[in-house]
């Protein structure tokens, strides 16, 4: 078990900026994450199809669970009991957990009050309630370095409508801060290591909103920022650009839920983010949907059952160094788990990589022509 260090605000390095778009370290106690960096999806404490030594060794440098899903299962009390989220999923590096709101404001039948938010599993049909108090004692229990403050969604077109679950999500965002801060002081006495909480930014795609937002939130003691909700990637940059000019500079900001479309890395950190995380790549991959330099690919596709080539040439990770794309094309032919397993390491070794370049490509000054040589191949 790491023990306190002393590190009462999360440290946030910036090594460089280019316009709203910087290099930087984030320090935890798990270790350092170089930004912009990608941050693997690990809803339920497991990235599906692969191992953490896998994960290690495609690059990746932190991971993020939801909190929904392991209150649901195997809840949070078990995952304390193994030591925290590190001991429990042996991921030893930096790990972000999302609060849940996103998940539980998707169901069906969830019910809102001033409280929280009340709602039926969706493994057993249990009933659970969850506040912004209940989401800061999950969060830190599961113990990941950097949690979400507890948020609404909101889907719709309304100005209203989005209005409302802004100002809903400020107040829960308030009572997130003060639990925070309590949780913050116990484990502090208690010589646990420091875990921190980024705010997160609402509006869905109305400016007035997200400007709205991220003024809102700039003024509290939070350790960094999550920009969540709903928007489109069309116009994403314009968004981007709103809230990234009024959050304070001297702090992280993460993406949520961004990243299969690699422009979105792009547009992304261009504009002043500094991690990103996504379902998408892992999950094409299951599906056979597989990232290259000349777009994406479907493996399963009959043309490619006697292409003895790899699957991307200039890709240096486990799977295009050893098999070519006939095998990964007849592993998905018939249905063989091994097929998951390469297809995901590729996915996700590729956009890991797309952002670890973006870093470099930034800090020797090429990102301009690393974007515009990249964009033009992949969507050509
Ligand atoms: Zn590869």
């Amino acid at each position: 078990m790491i023990k306190y260090q002393g590190m009462s605000n999360l440290k946030f390095d910036i090594e460089k900026r280019q316009g709203l778009a910087r290099v930087g370290v984030i320090h935890t106690a798990h270790g350092d994450i170089k930004t912009p960096a990608f941050v693997g999806a690990a809803t339920r404490a497991t990235v599906k199809a692969l191992t953490m030594k896998e994960m290690r060794e495609l690059g990746s440098q932190a991971i993020l669970a939801n909190t929904y899903h392991l209150v649901l299962a195997p809840g949070t009390d078990l995952i304390d009991a193994a030591g925290g989220f590190a001991e429990f999923s042996s991921w030893h590096g930096p790990s972000f957990t999302d609060s849940g709101g996103f998940q539980i404001f998707s169901l069906p039948d969830v019910k809102l009050s001033e409280e929280g938010a009340s709602f039926k599993s969706h493994i057993n049909g249990d009933k659970f309630m969850m506040t912004p108090e209940s989401s800061m004692r999950s969060q830190w229990q599961i113990g990941a370095d950097i949690h979400m403050a507890f948020d609404q969604l909101a889907k719709s077109d309304k100005h209203e409508d989005m209005l409302r679950a802004m100002e809903q999500t400020h107040r829960w965002l308030d009572r997130c801060v003060a639990e925070h801060k309590n949780l913050a002081d116990d484990a502090e006495k208690n010589g646990r290591y420091p875990q921190y909480l980024y705010a997160v930014v609402q509006g869905g795609t109305f400016p007035d909103l997200r400007a709205a937002s991220a003024k809102y939130e700039a003024a509290l003691d939070v350790d960094g920022f999550g920009i969540g909700g709903v928007f489109v990637a069309d116009g994403m940059d314009g968004m981007l650009q709103n809230v990234n000019s009024i959050l304070p500079e001297n702090k992280p900001r993460h993406l949520l839920g961004m990243g299969q479309e690699p422009i979105d890395l792009f547009v992304g950190a261009e504009y002043g983010c500094d991690t990103f995380d996504c379902v998408g790549p892992t999950r094409m991959a299951r599906n056979g949907s597989l990232y290259t330099l000349d777009g994406r690919i479907n493996i399963k596709n009959a043309k490619y059952k006697n292409d003895f080539t790899p699957l991307m040439p200039e890709c240096d990770c486990e799977c295009c160094q050893n098999y070519t794309r006939a095998y990964l094309h007849h592993l998905f032919r018939i249905d063989e788990i091994t097929a998951k397993v390469l297809a995901s390491i590729h996915n996700e070794h590729f956009v890991v990589s797309v952002v670890d370049k973006i870093r470099e490509s930034l800090l020797d000054g090429t990102f301009a022509d690393y974007k515009e040589e990249f964009l033009k191949r992949y969507y050509k």
